[in-house]
């Protein structure tokens, strides 16, 4: 059992993250009298109470098995209650796990509390299923360890299989509960004398809650803090709130928890460390707004938006706000979305050319595809690996079934990955190496 409490306070006074800080272990560390996290892919908090177990989040469909297993291995109490912080499917995706271990061990399968719109998340995932199953992979493709969903599954869930097949392919996991008791704004639960406030909360989600036990004075923040720059912003996902997220931290902070409990990354003990932190992102996150609404309210176009306004590097350096899964590029987006529309504000792209016209176009005013592969190469050893991803994109369009131009561009989309800190970046530029990939493989050549 990891002391996480003595880690997460050396690394927040330290400022210094020399120890990774999301695990997913699978190992239950017990952090108070009856309380206990599971560090997983989301982790796992449980409250022990004299009528059963409260668990918060069920973690995802292939660690959830190993976190129910943890959870027997701390109390032979069934788990009488699943609180959902919110449905993303990496903390509601193992709860077919614990309905079959409660159906094996002859108790009641726990009673699922979420927010209302938890099940009109869950009905989205249905009718968007191959859509999730590919943004899903793409986003978490291969990093090794990350998932065990792969570039693979893009394939499986894009292309190779019939329709039937693919329909077939579940994003959210057969037998993942549904929610039996939801709310809209407040609920107390009071279970075995414990007394759970159930706050709702936009940020990253619409069906977000925090979890406030008065008499622990401890909070259970779900996705509010990650240990990791807010996943405000993410590219192929639904709309996040940023202002709405920084305003449920300070609503947190106001409570004065001596512990917080979040579902990724470490605990944080303390009323003033815990402050200190969720002041710090909850900064970060209004000045970016601030900054994005200043600029859109004296008309600027999005271009200029997203290379003017920037996060600065010592924020980012914070153990708890480092870029590397989402990353504050991607928020000014979702800011611009919130509250502009999808126009970016450059007139060509309000009804633009389709992609290969423009390519070939350009193609033919500079002498050929390979032209403008060799400006992408020459912009990547000038370092401007931005300005490469562009002219390997027009050279990819341009010629698509070309297994020399898509081996160039495969190249620099590795290397644009390889420069990137997050994960989202990563994933995304992979996924376009392996686009080319296909190409070049289809034609029996290795890359040049
Ligand atoms: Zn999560």
């Amino acid at each position: 059992m990891a002391d996480l409490l003595d880690l997460s306070s050396r690394i927040i006074d330290s400022g210094h993250t020399d120890q990774p800080v999301n695990r997913v272990t699978n190992e239950l560390s017990e952090i108070g009298d009856g309380l206990a996290m599971v560090e997983s892919f989301s982790h796992c908090v449980a409250v022990r109470t004299n009528e059963g177990i409260v668990a918060f989040d069920s973690s995802g469909v292939h660690t959830g098995e190993a976190v129910v297993g943890a959870l027997r291995a701390w109390s032979p109490l069934p788990v009488s209650h699943l609180v959902y912080t919110h449905g993303h499917a990496d903390h509601v995706g193992g709860s077919g796990a614990f309905a079959a271990a409660a159906e094996r061990d002859g108790h009641r399968v726990p009673r699922v509390v979420g927010h209302d719109n938890v099940a009109v998340r869950l009905d989205r995932y249905s009718f968007t299923n191959n859509w999730n199953l590919i943004i899903n992979a793409r986003q978490f493709g291969g990093l090794a360890g990350e998932l065990k969903l792969g570039i693979g599954d893009v394939d499986d869930a894009a292309s190779s299989l019939s329709v039937d097949a693919r329909t077939a392919k579940r994003f959210l996991p057969a037998g993942t509960l549904r929610p039996d008791e939801t709310f809209a704004t407040h609920h107390t639960l009071i279970v075995g004398g414990e007394t759970m406030e159930l706050h709702h909360a936009r940020g990253e989600t619409d069906d977000h809650l925090w979890a406030w036990l008065p008499e622990r004075r401890c909070i259970m923040s779900g996705d509010f803090l990650i240990w990791n720059f807010p996943n405000a912003g993410n590219p192929q996902k639904v709309q996040r709130y940023p202002i709405e997220w920084a305003a449920a931290l300070r609503t947190m902070i106001s409570q004065r928890p001596e512990l917080l409990l979040p579902a990724h990354g470490l605990p944080i003990s303390g009323a003033d460390r815990i402050a200190r932190v969720l002041d710090d992102i909850a900064t970060a996150l209004e000045t970016l707004v601030a900054e994005v609404i200043a600029m859109m309210n004296s008309g600027a176009t999005l271009d200029t938006i997203l290379h003017n306004v920037t996060v600065p590097a010592d924020t980012l350096a914070k153990p708890y706000l480092r870029p590397l899964y989402d990353e504050p590029e991607f928020v000014v987006h979702n800011i611009w979305r919130q509250f502009g529309g999808w126009w970016d504000g450059a007139a060509s792209r309000l009804k633009p050319s389709p992609d290969a016209a423009v390519a070939v176009a350009l193609a033919d005013l500079v002498g050929g595809a390979d032209v403008l592969m060799r400006r992408a190469e020459q912009a990547a050893s000038d370092g401007d690996l931005r300005l490469a991803c562009h002219f390997a994109d027009y050279a990819g369009w341009a010629a698509p079934d070309d297994p020399s131009i898509h081996a160039g561009r495969a190249a620099i989309y590795i290397q644009r990955r390889k420069a990137e800190p997050s994960l989202m970046s990563k994933g995304i530029f992979l996924s376009a190496s392996r686009e080319s990939q296909a190409v070049v493989d289809a034609n029996q050549l290795s890359p040049g």
